[in-house]
């Protein structure tokens, strides 16, 4: 005889509006054999305002081995478990990965519900173009002026997750490397005193220092970014601001930068004439 295996449900959970639990959610936790919790305490809480009475285990980022595999075992022999966190979706900034990879290894199967989560609440009332995005989750305590100068590259919108501590710390470093970008800060989504402050780094570190709001939890959503010249391009403007800078007139140093690098002097006079502009 074949033996059925259990599956795992990933459950999203609410991230502050306790009516933000899906029908299914609740009714997949109630039907469950056994609820894999980041934090029992918490969820238990949670799961008593719903009258959820499954018994819950633990499972978080620390969690050994050993945890996993009793987990695992228990699915092998039919049991189904439910995969929740604190709050938003599993394995999203939160544990869950290696549980998940462990039972596609063993061919369990990995049935993800819909629901809350932060990155896409915030994202979805950016207005901005989200053809394409990046989720970068929590960026590095250690190196974030390096890390927010990488992200200067990058043109689409770019969502992450700031503890209120930092914010303060995120947008100087927004404001040094991306002092034009447009970005929308999304604090305490779903809860009473949500807020969705728009506007450059510099505005907004403003505003949270004179409103004091270092406080909250916070979503960032930078938005692209409008660069206006090629790699190519800034290397002749480059050029251009040095010859400029050593008191050339612009005749000869559009001369001299089309001798050294190939590109046509009236490109150049275009080129100049588009920085002016800006
Ligand atoms: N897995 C979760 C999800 O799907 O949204 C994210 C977990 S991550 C550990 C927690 C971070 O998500 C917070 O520090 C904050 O940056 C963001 N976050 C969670 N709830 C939020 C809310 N109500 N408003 C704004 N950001 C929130």
């Amino acid at each position: 005889m074949v033996k059925i295996k259990g599956k795992l449900y990933i459950c999203p959970s609410p991230i502050g509006n306790l009516e933000d639990f899906t029908f299914r959610a609740v009714r997949v936790l109630k039907e469950a054999d056994l609820i894999a919790a980041e934090d029992t305490r918490h969820t238990r809480k949670l799961l008593a305002h719903y009258e959820i009475r499954t018994p819950v285990t633990s499972f978080h980022q620390h969690s050994s081995p050993k945890q996993t595999e009793k987990l695992v075992s228990a699915m092998l022999a039919g049991k189904n478990i439910a995969l929740i966190s604190d709050a938003g979706t599993p394995a999203i900034s939160d544990p869950g990965q290696v549980l998940i990879k462990a039972c596609i290894d063993q061919g369990i199967e990995v049935d993800p519900l819909p629901g809350p989560c932060a990155a896409v609440t915030a994202l979805s009332a950016s207005g901005f173009p989200l053809a394409s995005f990046t989720f970068k989750g929590f960026l590095p305590r250690k190196g974030l002026d390096n890390a927010v100068a990488a992200l200067a590259a990058v043109q689409h919108p770019v969502v992450l997750y700031e503890s209120p501590r930092r914010i303060v710390a995120l947008l100087g470093a927004f404001g040094k490397h991306m002092p034009d970008r447009e970005i929308m800060l999304a604090r305490e989504l779903t809860k009473v005193h949500q807020q969705l402050l728009r506007g450059r780094a510099e505005d907004l570190l403003a505003q949270v220092e004179a409103e004091n709001l270092e406080r909250g939890e916070y979503t960032v959503v930078l938005g692209p970014g409008q660069e206006r010249f090629t790699p190519a391009e800034r290397d002749v403007l480059t050029l251009a601001q040095q010859f400029l800078g050593e008191g050339m007139s612009v005749r000869d140093a559009a001369d001299k930068i089309s001798g050294e690098t190939g590109v046509p002097r009236r490109e150049i006079y275009q080129l100049l004439i588009k920085k002016k502009d800006t």
